[in-house]
């Protein structure tokens, strides 16, 4: 994203990566289900680390992830602090006009629509989540639509969940919301703030390609911004203490990735594994600090120019 060199982090064969989501999903990836070899690789300047080559799983792949699991929560944290935002717009001026990309099934816009009457605009590539959109009265475009169709059009709030990772290119993606806000619009993008605090323990492979094609930090969020020569704003909800971070930690080692289906058990682990406790304690120790608070796993950026 800034041009500058980057580093090997991790080679990621697909195999590898096929593996680690089926004990996941505890359920078998089909054979319709290809996934290529990536690289790991993280920029020496701005820290983001980013997938090579920078190509997002086939249809087919999210195919069988929605079959295995819920893709589109029904709740997240940084919906409600955009949403304040925007209820204090309409408040002031009567009106707000909302563009979201990678909408999904609409639960952010819609709320929006009934409970302030904002204007709600939305991009969205998969058709089933568009068909959800259109039914609740929103606008839907897809990506190849709004290049042409917002071109002469500007919103208040330009707003983007858990999208940006997913793009092969956060540059032109930052660029088109840039454009889409105007000189007056606001622009919020919130992504997983990686290393989760789990990742010390464990490979998420939800958190690596081919389903996220980048990873940030509040470094490569703020060189995101630079690109469009503005300055990102971070908020976060706390983190779990010390101590259950590291609990958390070991038990999806001991335990796997459901480990809290057996809560009761999970409270034994640092008592069954002390030693590896005391080390998980350190590294947790530190984590890093945003806005003077240890991170959380989600972060939400303002870029305000
Ligand atoms: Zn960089």
């Amino acid at each position: 994203m800034c041009r500058s060199p980057s580093r090997l982090v991790r080679e990621l064969p697909g195999d590898f990566v096929g593996t680690a989501l089926a004990d996941y999903t505890e359920s078998r990836v089909p054979s319709d289900v290809q996934i290529a070899d990536y690289t790991l690789l993280r920029c020496t300047q701005c820290e983001l680390e980013f997938s090579d080559p920078p190509e997002p799983a086939a249809d087919a792949f999210y195919e069988w992830l929605d079959r295995v699991q819920e893709y589109y929560p029904g709740e997240r944290w940084e919906w409600g602090e955009v949403a304040r935002q925007v209820s204090e717009h309409v408040r002031r001026h009567g009106q707000c006009r909302v563009l979201e990309l990678g909408a999904g099934a609409g639960f952010f816009l819609n709320q929006l629509k009934t409970e302030y009457g904002a204007q709600a605009t939305a991009i969205e590539r998969s058709e089933d989540a568009a068909a959800k959109l259109r039914a609740q009265g929103i606008e839907c475009l897809t990506p190849q639509q709004a290049a042409s169709a917002l071109t002469h059009r500007t919103f208040d709030f330009v707003v983007a969940f858990h999208c940006l990772e997913h793009v092969a290119d956060p540059l032109s993606m930052i660029v088109d919301m840039n454009r889409w806000a105007g000189p007056d619009g606001r622009i919020f993008v919130s992504v997983p703030y990686s290393p989760m605090f789990y990742e010390s323990q464990w490979f998420d492979p939800l958190n690596h390609p081919p389903h996220h094609m980048t990873r940030w930090n509040q470094h490569a969020l703020a060189a995101l911004a630079r690109q469009i020569k503005g300055e990102a704003q971070l908020y976060m909800p706390p983190a779990l203490s010390l101590t259950a971070r590291a609990r958390m930690a070991l038990c999806i080692v001991y335990q796997g990735p459901r480990w809290y289906l057996h809560r009761r058990r999970a409270l034994l682990v640092p008592l069954q594994h002390p030693l590896r406790y005391l080390r998980e304690l350190f590294v947790q120790a530190r984590r890093d600090r945003v806005n003077a608070q240890a991170a959380s796993d989600v972060v939400l950026a303002e870029i305000r120019r």
